[in-house]
């Protein structure tokens, strides 16, 4: 009897995510509180370097050792922050999260509520670039996206170089390492990339880690994380100082995503943090807002505009 609680209760901490009751939203922030621009740099941490990759739709249960080997494997590798419970904001599709994970504030600040992003508040809530570039407008800032309304909402404007004609995964995936390797067309110190084609197969097939046609996706976009690794691993070799995210926008179930804040095959998706030595805060319970923090604190960069506005926090210890 005991022996069969102990198993269900592992069963438990495998298959389910503590729901979390309350995201602290609160759209009552007045604009006119935030109005210190004052940011602060630390010297010693200006010179790192970002990569985040993007992967759109991705269903934590299919994070599995046949799918996507090399993520499985770096789940269990030291220096790494995973969660495959990271929280979804309560819009359950593309806008509102990309958004939140890109500005470090939930919905009801950036009010991108779909994927129209009409009546944003952007400006007010802008994507984390905006506060790189004020810090040290020569940090150059890039954004590659399948998805074009991230560049076209969030980063144009923003990002040194941001290209919004619509492209596919490989050509994501090959501009990636044309700038990281041979600096074409520049070379970026903080690099955002987005993939789709998980989404798309989750659309056409099904979100499932039991559908063929989805998991072949994922198959294909842990073999391009694959290769990025290993070019960000030569370039640490030669000093640079990389830190590189895995996230997601949010999980699948059947053919859709919306409406899904109570279904954990939705509402959770993964999230990972690498760096060989840097530690991890134990335990948080990561959600979309705390990428931005956990980036602008890695860069060293404080800004008491920011700090006022977000929701999130660093993941950092
Ligand atoms: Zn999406
Ligand atoms: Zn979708």
């Amino acid at each position: 009897m005991l022996r069969i609680g102990f198993f269900l209760a592992v069963l438990f901490a495998c298959f389910s995510c503590t729901k979390t009751t309350t995201t602290t939203c609160s759209n009552s922030l007045n604009p006119n509180s935030c109005l210190d621009n004052s940011i602060t740099i630390d010297t010693s941490k200006i010179n790192r370097k970002v990569l985040i990759i993007g992967v759109d739709g991705f269903r934590s249960n299919a994070m599995q050792e046949e799918i996507t080997p090399f993520l499985f494997q770096l789940s269990h590798s030291p220096n790494v922050f995973f969660n495959s419970c990271h929280h979804i904001e309560d819009y359950t599709i593309s806008g509102p999260n990309w958004s939140s994970i890109l500005t470090g504030v939930h919905w009801c600040k950036h009010q991108v509520l779909d994927n129209s992003f009409t009546d944003n508040q952007l400006q007010e809530f802008p994507h984390f670039f905006r506060y790189i570039e004020n810090a040290d407008t020569s940090i150059s800032t890039v954004s590659i996206v399948n998805w074009t309304p991230i560049n076209e909402y969030l980063a144009f404007s923003i990002a040194d170089h941001a290209p919004t004609e619509s492209i596919t995964d490989e050509m994501v995936y090959q501009q990636s390492v044309d700038l990281l390797q041979n600096q074409i067309p520049i070379s970026p110190d903080i690099l955002f990339l987005h993939f789709d084609n998980p989404d798309a197969a989750g659309h056409g097939h099904g979100f499932s880690p039991e559908v063929a046609e989805y998991s072949n996706t994922l198959t294909q976009t842990d073999l391009y994380i694959e290769q990025l690794f290993s070019i960000i691993e030569s370039k640490r070799a030669n000093g640079e100082d990389w830190l590189v995210f895995i996230i997601s926008d949010h999980g699948g179930d059947g053919t859709g995503h919306s409406d899904g804040q109570d279904n954990p095959h939705i509402s959770n998706t993964v999230f990972f943090a690498q760096h060989p030595n840097l530690q991890f805060k134990p335990n948080q319970l990561s959600s979309q807002v705390d990428l931005t923090p956990s980036v602008l604190d890695f860069m060293g960069i404080n800004s008491q505009e920011f700090n006022c506005k977000t929701d999130g926090s660093s993941i950092f210890q």
